[in-house]
């Protein structure tokens, strides 16, 4: 079980106890300025909280190499050996950037993420020559998401950690992690942390001594007086995320990583869950202080529910086989549908060469009129793409024709269109445009996808409820439905636990935090409910209506 289930719930309940908080805050209706004070404090403390985890290394090697396999890739630069004397910090971006910070009082500065070296390391910025602050590092990392903030400094004996934290991990060589200089090394430098975790590193022994290594190392941390929390674990960090980057699952257990990332998250997520559930009862105490006890009682028990639910998951829920991974991220500018795209395209492309025929070609009008023209909803693309003039050379026998249609109704029976079929009955040929598209994209993701759905999951475009419901009909999508059904579950929960992070955040104040993912989550939403305007097509609404049954005519 990797970090993300534990940040997951952890999310959940935060995103939970959130929800509680503001229907709190919406029923107090004499609300005055302390209320308002108040009731913003508290929300801002749930949108803007965080885990920190300090990344330490004695000679500067490995920090990053531990950074990277805590965030699940080799982002950050791991091959020059000596971290400089300048922390790197990293934190949740939708998209990868860089952010310098000077000396200087109020100098920022951007820069790539391939100038790291140049900017952390020892051989890039000997003795910070470059005179820096710090280097902030916005990564798209799944446990970033979820509020893990990382800072990776040099910290050498004697030498104090900068940055306060929840958690310390301290990289080291085995063999060193066993020296008495070592054990000295991790008192002082965890001075002020709760807790402790020992990575140390064989990336060059070569595994198989792991356990031996770790009971003695834990026996020597039980001898020290604190942190609270110490525990060491054998790793392998480099040969660990070259195997998770290769999709190498036993490796990457092999590695020790996993059962590092584990207790590190379980032990921020306790403390963070009690923490933020003790301050989130104080407030809304506070909030509702003179609301009657009866309405009081019934938020502090929707309180004690999401507690309770918190410290023992219902088994009844079924279990994602899938967990969210950076590989769904939504794609940028793209909308929710990869099909609706296209298909607006295709659209767009076909509607503008055929007005043009329209408006030029009378052997086309005809046809067209014929055919009983556009359906309502293209007549209507049709008019913002044709000008005036272009409708007014290519109607004119649309509406004769129909003309002489009504004037045959006039004439036979009782003159009521139910008698003899609608006024106007299109075989649109937008919508065979549309519907060739639509099916062409959903051949080409299957053909992605099979045989065995093998990397489906980096290939499988966002696509809308309406056109899954396509693919998942199609008879070549048999074999990776379930798949699929799992893949875009993951998806719609994502999108959701981003529009309640972006809810909170605006509520809290704290709109600086909003991710870019976060902000464009709602648009998604719907875009994902109902596909994009105008392109999913009307295959379910009949385009004739259905005939009324023969009313005798009096
Ligand atoms: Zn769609
Ligand atoms: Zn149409």
């Amino acid at each position: 079980m990797r970090q993300e289930v534990n940040l997951r719930t952890y999310q959940q309940m935060k995103l939970d106890l959130a929800e509680v908080l503001l229907s709190a805050c919406r029923v107090t209706g004499d609300r005055d300025e302390d209320l308002i004070a108040l009731e913003r404090e508290g929300l801002s403390r749930l949108a803007g909280d965080h885990f920190t985890v300090v990344v330490v290394s004695r000679d500067g090697s490995g920090g990053t190499a531990c950074a990277n396999a805590l965030i699940g890739r080799g982002w950050l630069p791991s091959d020059s050996p000596q971290l400089g004397s300048v922390p790197l910090r990293v934190r949740h971006g939708t998209r990868e950037r860089v952010r310098v910070e000077y000396l200087e009082d109020g100098h920022f500065g951007d820069a790539r993420l391939s100038d790291l070296a140049a900017l952390v390391t020892e051989d890039g910025n000997p003795a910070n020559v470059k005179r820096l602050r710090a280097v902030e590092v916005r990564l798209p990392g799944e446990g970033l998401r979820r509020g893990l903030c990382l800072v990776v400094e040099r910290a050498g004996p004697r030498e104090r950690v900068v940055s306060g934290g929840d958690a310390l991990v301290v990289v080291t060589r085995r063999e060193e992690a066993l020296s008495d200089n070592g054990l000295n090394y991790f008192e002082e430098v965890s001075e002020g942390f709760a807790g402790l975790f020992v990575a140390m590193n064989g990336d060059a022994t070569g595994h198989g001594d792991g356990t031996a290594w770790r009971d003695e190392v834990e026996t020597r941390l039980r001898a020290m007086e604190r942190p609270p929390v110490r525990m060491a674990f054998p790793v392998a960090l480099r040969r660990g995320l070259a195997c998770l980057e290769a999709g190498d699952a036993r490796g990457f257990r092999e590695s020790g990583i996993p059962q590092l990332e584990g207790a590190l998250a379980s032990f921020l997520t306790q403390r963070g869950a009690e923490a933020l559930l003790i301050a989130t009862r104080e407030c809304l105490q506070s909030v509702l202080a003179r609301r009657p006890e009866a309405e009081r009682n019934e938020y502090l028990r929707r309180l004690e529910a999401i507690e309770e639910a918190h410290r023992n998951p219902d088994p009844q829920e079924p279990l994602s086989a899938l967990e969210s991974t950076a590989e769904d991220m939504p794609p940028r500018n793209a909308g929710a549908c990869a099909i609706c795209v296209e298909v607006k395209e295709q659209g767009f492309r076909f509607l503008s060469r055929y007005q043009f025929e329209l408006a030029s070609n009378r052997d086309a009008r005809e046809e067209h009129a014929r055919a009983g023209g556009f359906c309502p909803r293209h007549t209507w693309q049709y008019e913002r793409i044709a000008s005036q003039r272009g409708v007014s050379s290519a109607y004119p026998v649309m509406l004769a024709t129909a003309a002489r249609r009504l004037r045959e109704l006039a004439r036979q029976g009782d003159g009521s269109p139910a008698s003899s079929g609608p006024l106007l009955s299109a075989r649109c040929p937008a919508c065979a445009v549309q519907q060739e598209t639509e099916e062409r994209a959903i051949e080409a993701i299957l053909m992605r996808a099979l045989p065995s759905g093998e990397g489906l999951r980096g290939a499988l475009p966002w696509v809308c409820l309406p056109h899954m419901e396509r693919i998942l009909l199609h008879p070549k999508a048999v074999s990776v439905r379930r798949l699929l059904l799992e893949l875009v579950a993951v998806r719609l929960d994502r999108v959701a636990e981003a529009m309640r992070c972006c809810l909170l955040k605006d509520e809290g104040a704290r709109r600086d935090l909003v991710s870019e993912e976060e902000r464009e989550a709602a648009v998604r939403a719907l875009g994902l409910v109902a596909g994009h305007e105008g392109t999913v097509c009307s295959r379910e609404e009949p385009a004739v209506p259905a005939r009324a049954p023969l009313e005798p005519s009096l």
